[in-house]
Parts: C-alpha cells; structure tokens; sequence
C-alpha cells in the first residue's frame, strides 16, 4: 500500500456549489476546509486542485469555440481557489494560489519547485487555472501536479456518491461499489471517475487515485488514517 505523506486533494467544482451544483456555497466550502485542516494537523503535506464545473465547462457550449470556452473553465477554477483559500486562511491556515494562466496580482503562478517548497514549509498550496491548456481538465491538472510535486496519490473527493460502482447508485438499486479497481478495468468499464487523459497518466506512472465522498468532507481524514472507504485504483487489481 502507498503512504499519505504528501497527497493532491483534487476537489471538484461541484463539491464547493453545495447542493444547487452552481456557484458557490459558503457552508459547504467551511466544511470542506475545515476536514482540509484536520488533515493537515496530521502532519500531511497537501496540495489542492479545484475543478471549475460550478460556473463552466468548456464542453458546455456548441456555439463557440472550444479554446475560448476552456479558458472560461480555467477562469472559474480560479474564482474556486482564491475562495478555498479564504475559508483555509480564516482557520489559521498558510496557503498559496498558483496559477497556470499568470495573473500575478491576484495569484502566484505555478512554478514547480516553489510549490514544493511552500509544501515543505507546511503551507497549503493551491493550484487554479488547470494545465493552462485548452482540451485539458482539472482531473488530468491533478494527476499531472501530483506527479510533478511527487504526491504519493490523489485524493479525488466526489459529489453524489461515496465510490466507485458499476452503474449510477442513484438511479439503479442494484449498483456495486468496487473497492479496488486497476486503471485498465476504469478504462475498459468506461467508468467515469477521471477522464481517459487523467486515467492514463496516473497508469503510466503508477500513481494511486483514491475516491471518496466529499459530500461528508470528514471522509477524507478517515481516508488518511487508513480506513477502507470508496474506492481505491493502482495498478494492481486486489
Ligand atoms: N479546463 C481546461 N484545461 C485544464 C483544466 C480545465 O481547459 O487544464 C477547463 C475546461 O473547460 C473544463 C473547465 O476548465 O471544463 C473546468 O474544469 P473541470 O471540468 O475539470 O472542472 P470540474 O468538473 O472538476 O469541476
């Protein structure tokens, strides 16, 4: 098994909408950043990714081009970062935003070896704007962070549900939850945790994804601790 010494917290858009899935709610947020910060009193180096589906999606629109809306994407996650960070920093929490799009007044941008030493000095580091690049998501941002800052794995906090399953556990009784699942079976099944890209990466460089329901954001301390809940995917199947 792989250790939580240092982990990426990919935290989707929707998670800080609470439950309109739009903008932004003020409770949901606390809530999140408070577990943020029980992870953290563990003594776990963490680096958060935000998704930005609460305001836009650049697949959203048919009518105009793709490269401009995937900027607008970008733009939302970063509303998201400099909003997580304002509930961390009001629980007494050090943090940094970087940026992928430079926008120097109003976040730092990403530059790899200092997000890793703002790590090594305990702050929290926040990485908004994705990749930079249009056709890219926040989820393949996380794998890519996290190989970058050599995360042990991503914690991928999800809405609506507390794993992986076979089927959608809201529309179908009969739905399984795996346990365990290895990166092909989520390519081959189609399962949609990550995208394809982000499901890729993390399979050609051995990097564990863990999902858990974000909808208790507490779940995520009890992730770190060891306890066995959502879904855990490596290489190996178990
Ligand atoms: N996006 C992008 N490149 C990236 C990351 C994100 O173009 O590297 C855009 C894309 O349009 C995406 C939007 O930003 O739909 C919001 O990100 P995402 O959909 O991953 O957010 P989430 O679904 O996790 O809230």
């Amino acid at each position: 098994m792989f250790s939580y010494r240092r982990i990426v917290l990919k935290l989707s858009g929707e998670a800080m909408a609470g439950p309109s899935h739009v903008g932004l709610d003020d409770e949901t947020i606390e809530r999140i950043a408070r577990s943020i910060q029980e992870v953290h009193a563990l003594g776990i180096e963490i680096a958060i990714v935000v998704g930005g589906g609460n305001f836009w999606r650049g697949r959203s629109s048919t009518s105009i081009e793709r490269a401009s809306s995937d900027h607008m994407g970008m733009l939302g996650t970063v509303i998201n970062a400099l909003r997580l960070q304002a509930s961390l920093e009001n629980l007494g929490l050090e943090t940094r935003v970087q940026t992928a799009i430079q926008m120097q007044e109003v976040a730092e941008p990403y530059i790899r070896r200092r997000a890793i030493r703002h790590i090594e000095k305990g702050r929290i580091v926040i990485f908004g704007a994705g990749t930079g690049l249009p056709y890219f998501s926040t989820d393949t941002t996380a794998a890519l962070r996290a190989l970058e800052i050599d995360a042990d794995c991503i914690l991928v906090g999800k809405k609506g549900t507390d794993g992986v399953y076979n089927k959608d556990p809201n529309k179908f009784k009969d739905a399984h939850k795996f346990d365990h699942l290895s990166y092909r079976d989520v390519l081959t099944m189609g399962l949609t945790v990550m995208d394809s890209t982000a499901t890729s990466l993390a399979m050609d460089n051995d990097l564990p994804i863990v999902v858990f329901g974000i909808d208790q954001p507490e779940n995520m301390v009890k992730v770190v601790q060891g306890e066995d809940l959502g879904t855990t995917i490596t290489g190996d199947h178990k």
